[in-house]
């Protein structure tokens, strides 16, 4: 089997509406977290960016969150803006789901198709597999994997799960012989 892998080249954009200006889109930029300690509870907040007018926001992470329940080093991760925890934030669909904002993923991924295609007998099967959870539509992803139309897709190839459906799971498929 043939392995595909999906994955991030920067973070995505949110679509979100900035009340200033009433652009949708903002951003994440270098990855800035705000924490205020009050006594013994924390709030968490991720800053985001409108990228017309700059405005910043405050996206909650934690709220009132007793400081004995945060793991530390999750914890010093927020202090440090660690960019890892900044990306598992932004991709957190509980975050997206709280503040109303869907991922921005246009220009933010890649398809890496590591083995060329040798001479392998017909039929041809293909593994994808997600680094990153990016919703992609495998009939598009297919089509530019292997260089083909979208009717070919539609005629050639042999999916388990919907082709015009975007996923972020893994799936295979099978790559029939032309005609
Ligand atoms: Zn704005």
């Amino acid at each position: 089997m043939l392995p595909w892998v999906v994955r991030r080249t920067r973070l995505p954009l949110l679509s979100l509406r900035c009340v200033d200006c009433g652009s949708r889109s903002a951003t994440t930029g270098e990855g800035r977290f705000r924490v205020n300690a009050n006594g013994k509870l924390l709030d968490v907040w991720l800053l985001v960016r409108c990228v017309s007018c700059d405005r910043t926001s405050k996206l909650p992470v934690h709220e009132r969150a007793a400081v004995r329940s945060l793991d530390p080093a999750e914890l010093h991760g927020y202090r440090v803006n660690d960019p890892g925890l900044v990306a598992s934030r932004l991709l957190d669909p509980l975050l997206a789901r709280r503040n109303r904002f869907t991922l921005d993923w246009t220009g933010a991924w890649r398809l890496d198709i590591p083995s060329p295609w040798l001479d392998e007998g017909w039929p041809v099967q293909v593994g994808v597999v997600f680094d990153d959870p990016v919703p992609v539509r495998p009939d598009r992803l297919i089509a530019r994997g292997l260089g083909l139309s979208r009717n070919e897709v539609l005629r050639r190839i042999k999916c388990g799960v919907p082709l015009r459906r975007p996923t972020s799971a893994g799936f295979t498929f099978t790559v029939m012989p032309e005609g």
